[in-house]
This record gives structure tokens, C-alpha cells and sequence, in this order.
């Protein structure tokens, strides 16, 4: 199996690069800081102590890396030094632009090159149970296809270059819209007199089911492994949430898209990260909504 370089081991790229071993590859490693150096090594990655050692002799490099800067900074030292026919792959959460900007410097280099941002946060990334979308030519997917499988369970070609952003901040444009219009419910509900299973019972099974409802209700109880059952400690925090709102409202302001909701959703998730909890998890906006609420 190919070499394949790993740049960014944080809270994703750490365990993303441990399954890749796991699933027989070879590894190499880098990152800035020494923390997520010393936890990729436990777990098989063979680390280095820079991007250029990283790469050499390697037929893949994947990136993980907080944000659009950070990866356009790596990409352009990387075709730097790696050979033309060496595929580039960037997994991180980035603007539509710099996603853009990546696949052309690649693609200016003779380096085939796909987006492929992850939903399934940290706790997907450990269980190898993320999902991919990705964008770029059909047939460098196709080739790809099996190592993204070795990280996530489901893999989906959204299209040509960049399409793997542009669905990934949609999907969480739809995520963070729903999350404030589950919470805002189960607020109404409480003011209502109505208790939260009971209004879990019914919209579970009713027109109002949602992933934010079912699978991480953000009330303690109906669901006993949502963060709101252990003090909102993330999961996926308010601080991620409002980075991809910002992406979706900067891609929706480039493309003249018209999302009156996305901009409400980015504006509350400012102000509770403005009042300090940008650390809590993102369902934890339910208890903005409830304390904002007046006490008539
Ligand atoms: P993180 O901050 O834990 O990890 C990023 C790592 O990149 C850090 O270890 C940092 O030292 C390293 N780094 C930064 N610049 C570097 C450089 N030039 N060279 C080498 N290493 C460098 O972030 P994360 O939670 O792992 O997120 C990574 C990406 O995945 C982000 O784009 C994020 O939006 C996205 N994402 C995160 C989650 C989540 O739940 N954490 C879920 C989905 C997507």
C-alpha cells in the first residue's frame, strides 16, 4: 500500500490517521504541535518534524487543518515538494474560495486533488465512522474511495471540485438552523406546561422529527447519550457551529443565495459564544433561548 503523509493530527486528524494504520497503511505525520505529535505516535503514526519529511516518497497527502488559511499555506508548500501525480486530499472544514484556490494550485502542478470534508465529529473520527463528502474528478474519487472507507462509513462524490464544501456547509447550515428550532420547541413546551417527553414522544414520530430531536436532543432524558444528559461538555462545540455558519453565510453571500435563517442561526451562535460559551456544546444554545426567555 501506498505511503500516505498525514498533515494536522489534531481532535480529527489524530484518530483519522490511527484508523488509516489500523487498516494496514503507512502513516507519516506532522503536525505543529508536539501534544498531537507524542498522541498520533501511540497510536502507529510514524511522525516527522516536517511537512517536507512528511511527504517524501509518499503517494497520498491528506490534510486536516482548522481553517482555509491554514490550508493554503500547506498546499502551496507541499506542491513544493511533492511530484506531479501525487494525489492531494484536504479533509478540513474550509471556505468555498480557498477550497477552490487548493484544487487550482494542484491542478497547476500536475497533482490530482479532492475536497473531502467529514461530518461525524471526534467521536465518528475514533469509531472510523465518519462520513465523506467529496468533491473533485470522478474517476481520482473512485481511486480514493477504499482509504476514505478505512475512516468513515458512508463516502458520497458530490461533484466536481469544491462540491465536498459546498455540501458541508449546507449540511450545517441545516444542522445549526435545526438545532435552535428543536430548542426553541422544547422552550415554547416548557412554558406551556408540557413536559419534554412528552413533546419528544409525539414529534419524534411526527412532521417535526429531526436528527437535532432524535439523536441529539438537546433536553437531558429522551435521549440518553445527547450532551445535554452530561452537562452540554462537547460532542460539537458552539465554536464549530458558528465557524461552518460563517462559511455558509460567506458562500450564500458570494452566490447570491438568499438564507434569512442561516444568518438568524449564525447571529445567535455569535452572541452565545460572545457571552462565553463558545467551549459548550452546540445544543447548549437551548439554554440561551431559555434564559433570554422574560419571567412573566
Ligand atoms: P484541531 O485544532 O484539534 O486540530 C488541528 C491541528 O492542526 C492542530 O493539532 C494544529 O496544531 C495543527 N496545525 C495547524 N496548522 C498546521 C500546519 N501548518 N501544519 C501542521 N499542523 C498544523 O481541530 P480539529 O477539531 O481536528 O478540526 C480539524 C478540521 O476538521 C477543522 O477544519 C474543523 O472545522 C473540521 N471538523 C471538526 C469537527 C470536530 O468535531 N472537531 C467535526 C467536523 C469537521
Amino acid at each position: 500500500m501506498s505511503t500516505i503523509a498525514f498533515i494536522g493530527l489534531g481532535h480529527m486528524g489524530g484518530p483519522m490517521a490511527a484508523n488509516l494504520v489500523k487498516a494496514g497503511h503507512a502513516v507519516r505525520g506532522f503536525d505543529l504541535a508536539a501534544a498531537s505529535l507524542d498522541h498520533a505516535r501511540e497510536h502507529g503514526v510514524s511522525t516527522v518534524a516536517s511537512v517536507a519529511e512528511a511527504v517524501s516518497g509518499a503517494g497520498i497527502v491528506i490534510t486536516m487543518l482548522p481553517a482555509g488559511a491554514h490550508v493554503l499555506s500547506a498546499w502551496q508548500e507541499l506542491v513544493a515538494v511533492v511530484p506531479p501525480g501525487t494525489l492531494l486530499i484536504d479533509c478540513s472544514t474550509i471556505d468555498m474560495d480557498s477550497a477552490r484556490k487548493a484544487h487550482a494550485l494542484a491542478v497547476a502542478h500536475g497533482c490530482p486533488a479532492l475536497d473531502a470534508p467529514v461530518s461525524g465529529g471526534t467521536g465518528g473520527a475514533s469509531a472510523g465512522t465518519l462520513t465523506f463528502m467529496v468533491g473533485g474528478d470522478a474517476a481520482v474519487f473512485a481511486g480514493a474511495k477504499a482509504l476514505f472507507e478505512a475512516m468513515g462509513r458512508k463516502v458520497i462524490h458530490c461533484g466536481g471540485a469544491s462540491a465536498g464544501q459546498a455540501a458541508k456547509v449546507c449540511n450545517n447550515m441545516i444542522l445549526g438552523i435545526s438545532m435552535i428550532a428543536v430548542s426553541e420547541a422544547f422552550v415554547l413546551g416548557e412554558r406551556l406546561g408540557l413536559s419534554h417527553q412528552a413533546l419528544f414522544d409525539v414529534a419524534s414520530v411526527s412532521s417535526g422529527q429531526c436528527w437535532s430531536l432524535t439523536t441529539y436532543c438537546p433536553v437531558p432524558g429522551p435521549v440518553p447519550a445527547s450532551p445535554a444528559n452530561h452537562g452540554y461538555e462537547p460532542g460539537f462545540a458552539a465554536a464549530l457551529m458558528l465557524k461552518d455558519l460563517k462559511l455558509s453565510q460567506a458562500a450564500a453571500a458570494d452566490a447570491g443565495a438568499l438564507t434569512p435563517l442561516g444568518a438568524a442561526a449564525a447571529a445567535l451562535y455569535q452572541q452565545f459564544a460572545d457571552e462565553g460559551f463558545a467551549g459548550k456544546d452546540f445544543s447548549a444554545i437551548i439554554t440561551l433561548l431559555r434564559d433570554k426567555t422574560d419571567t412573566r
